[in-house]
């Protein structure tokens, strides 16, 4: 066990997925990211319509399933 950041977990309640209406809680994982067309609406996207996005704090956050735990901020956390 070595000592590193705390993990974040997700959260808010998840539904389906803003984009492709894919129920999210049968994804691996999803991104809190602004959503494509939306002209700066935020959502929750499910990983493949999350391709090519920039992930970063302020641009977007990557979530992953973690079993027992919910789901751990894997990407575009906040600077430590
Ligand atoms: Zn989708």
């Amino acid at each position: 066990m070595t000592a590193g950041p705390v993990p974040v977990y997700f959260a808010g309640p998840i539904g389906v997925c803003d984009l492709c209406q894919r129920p999210l809680a049968g994804e691996a994982g999803f991104g809190d990211v602004e959503v494509p067309g939306t002209g700066g609406a935020w959502g929750l996207l499910c990983l493949p319509c999350c391709a090519g996005a920039a992930w970063g704090w302020g641009f977007g956050q990557r979530y992953e399933r973690q079993d027992g735990c919910g789901w751990v901020l894997v990407e575009g956390g906040p600077p430590a």
